[in-house]
């Protein structure tokens, strides 16, 4: 079974970005819902090279894990309400973390990531896991 390995779920709010994640570091974060039973499920997966938080806030700011009109009238889509955040050490462990869990969570089929993580720029980093 897939794990997160990251703390939370904390509620899906700027506020509570804010208050949760407080360092300025590199880190990965995951955007989704808590269901009727408190079981966190995974819509998004991010990362940032040097500032968690601003990335957590831009990915808020930008909607992610909120079903438009379209998806609303489909039912399908879940609104994400939690998100989970860890610290990494290096923009290079962001990267490679952010990539297992890209691929654990069922990468674009499941996740509302439209791609593969992009390495962090100038890095000649490749995928743990697929290579790519
Ligand atoms: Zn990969």
């Amino acid at each position: 079974m897939a794990t997160l390995d990251m703390d939370g779920p904390y509620q899906l709010t700027s506020t509570s970005v804010q208050q949760a994640v407080t360092q300025a570091l590199p880190g990965t974060f995951a955007i989704g819902h808590r269901d009727k039973t408190g079981r966190f499920s995974v819509q998004y997966i991010g990362r940032d090279d040097a500032n968690l938080a601003q990335a957590l806030l831009q990915a808020v700011g930008r909607g992610v894990g909120q079903p438009g009109l379209f998806g609303r009238m489909l039912g399908g889509k879940q609104q994400a309400n939690a998100f989970k955040f860890s610290y990494s050490n290096s923009p290079q462990a962001a990267y490679e973390k952010q990539c297992r869990s890209f691929h654990s969570f069922g990468e674009t089929r499941s996740l509302e990531n439209s791609d593969h993580p992009t390495p962090p720029p100038g890095s000649g980093l490749t995928c743990p896991v697929c290579g790519g």
